[in-house]
């Protein structure tokens, strides 16, 4: 296929991997492309993903999408970090919200200077150094252009049905068309396995240059005809089912997302304007479905909307994201649990990834082999970061959780917990998602103690260290008082829903 322009792009799958691809693909390269897009009703989406991460507000932007249109027309919420309750010890409780948290120097971060000052006896809590830290406990928010100072790290909570509807409005507008109906078989080149075309059902074929698979966990072109392989991650990461269901909101709306931690796996609260999404993650070698619901109904807050549904899943990713002439996202190239929700950021990244390195020109061995490299670095950077998760639990209750402390870890991982806690030194890598804000905040949040730190903050005397960051949680303090309650914002922003 090399040498053979890229004009026809079929897109199979219509869930949010689909339609954030056919959007942004037709928003920004619309005069060059001719976009179809397959998705059967019949078979439906995986109906899940509406917690995300700051990257959405940014990937908005760019291809332009009016953020209050899409706020209303999706019930979202804001959400500036997660709660994580029950992690390190049943009772524990910490945010790791977006943004930073302190300021360090260019010798060392933040936390330096907090260990320091919190061996001299005066440090406060590490999260009320930052200020969306701090707006999430307070339950307040505002966006950038009414937030006190300017600046806000926030991301969403989505209905994911509406924003696949959303999107498509969008994307139909910019040109894509839309089939519906079962994709029945796939048509490929006898000697180079390129796909020629996708067999609907209905007889109709349709027939494309590259293909992307959005068909969620089946990968239906990617694994199921390309077969370009999984490789596993079960032995780190064994929650392999989650429960979900959807709730009557009972109060206001939290602008942060809810993990709690249960004796096999964690539950999540997701607040959206008009109700609460709801799931228990759960590992199945040491929860059966039926305590998984018996908990799930336990846990419940509010009246039902749904019946409780259950999904499958396993940890791991496509060894090959970009095969031949098809690339996959969302959950065909790959899927590490929604902890920290990281999946439609996935989506996103690989789309403006692909968008940058779009083949005009024909696909091409290169072009393939530099957007898996890109794509594995960035997933296993997540992996590591949600296994720490686990790892750094002090838990007995059950058998789940002393499993995962003694888990072999990946060496990748290993290296950080050792020098977090030899030198309390935290660092981001090229194409690395998470920045040392999160690392730091998650591993002080799960009681990872340094044994020694940089001595940055003894160039101060103690009096000086006090006052400095005493100032910066009183600068915080104030500018969190002057903002509105999360739900009063809401109210304000989106008075009547678009229905
Ligand atoms: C339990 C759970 C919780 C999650 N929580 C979060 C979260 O909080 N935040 C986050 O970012 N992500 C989360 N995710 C991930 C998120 O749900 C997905 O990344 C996102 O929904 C994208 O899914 P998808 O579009 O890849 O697949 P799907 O939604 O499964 O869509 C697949 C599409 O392919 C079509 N299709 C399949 N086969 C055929 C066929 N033969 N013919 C025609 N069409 C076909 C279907 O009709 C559908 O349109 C979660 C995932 C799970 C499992």
């Amino acid at each position: 296929m090399d040498g053979h322009q890229v004009r026809k792009v079929v897109i199979a799958g219509g869930g949010t991997a689909g339609w954030i691809a056919a959007t942004a693909l037709s928003r920004q390269l619309g005069p060059f492309l001719d976009i179809t897009l397959v998705e059967s009703e019949e078979i439906g989406t995986v109906g899940v993903g509406e917690s995300t991460i700051p990257t959405t507000h940014s990937f908005h932007r760019l291809i332009g999408i009016d953020e209050r249109d899409f706020v209303c027309a999706t019930r979202s919420t804001f959400k500036l970090g997660i709660l994580f309750e029950d992690w390190g010890r049943i009772g524990d409780r910490y945010i790791h919200s977006f943004g930073s948290v302190g300021r360090g120097t260019w010798m060392g971060d933040f936390q330096h200077l907090w260990l320091e000052a919190r061996a001299q006896g005066h440090a406060g809590d590490f999260g009320a150094h930052g200020f969306e830290h701090e707006a999430a406990r307070a339950h307040k928010f505002a966006t950038a252009d009414k937030a006190p100072g300017g600046r806000i790290n926030y991301a969403y909570h989505l209905e994911a049905s509406l924003y696949a509807r959303y999107l498509r409005g969008l994307a139909e507008k910019a040109g894509v068309r839309r089939i519906e109906g079962k994709i029945a078989g796939v048509d490929q080149d006898p000697e180079t396995g390129f796909i020629r075309a996708l067999a609907m059902e209905s007889g109709e074929r349709v027939e494309g240059d590259l293909f992307i698979d959005c068909t969620g966990f089946r990968g239906l072109l990617i694994e199921q005809t390309l077969k370009a392989s999984f490789e596993d991650w079960r032995h780190w990461l064994p929650t392999d089912s989650a429960i979900a269901v959807q709730t009557k909101a009972v109060g206001p709306a939290m602008p942060y997302t809810r993990a709690i931690a249960h004796r096999a796996g964690w539950q999540w609260r997701i607040p959206l304007q008009h109700r609460v999404g709801n799931g228990l993650v759960f590992a199945s070698e040491h929860m059966s479905e039926d305590q998984a619901q018996a908990l799930l109904r336990e846990r419940l807050e509010g009246e039902m909307l749904t019946e409780p549904r259950l999904i499958r899943f396993k940890a791991g990713r496509r060894r090959k994201v970009w095969d031949r002439n098809c690339v996959a996202l969302g959950l065909a190239s790959g899927f590490i649990e929604p902890l920290e929700s990281t999946s439609i950021h996935l989506i996103m990244i690989a789309v403006t990834r692909l968008i940058q390195s779009f083949p005009f020109g024909g696909v091409n061995e290169a072009v393939a082999a530099r957007f898996n490299e890109l794509s594995a670095r960035e997933l296993i950077g997540i992996r590591d970061f949600i296994i720490l998760h686990y790892r750094l639990n002090q838990r007995d209750d059950g058998d789940f959780w002393p499993r995962m402390r003694e888990i072999e870890i990946p060496d990748t991982l290993a290296r950080r917990i050792d020098l977090f806690r030899e030198n309390a030194l935290a660092w981001q890598d090229a194409e690395e998602l998470f920045r040392i804000d999160s690392w730091t905040q998650v591993m002080l949040g799960q009681r990872l103690e340094p044994k020694s730190w940089h001595r940055l903050a003894r160039l101060m005397t103690p009096a000086q260290l006090q006052q400095a960051l005493g100032d910066l949680r009183a600068n915080i303090a104030k500018a969190v008082a002057a903002m509105p309650a999360h739900q009063d914002f809401l109210d304000a922003y989106c008075p009547s829903p678009i229905p």
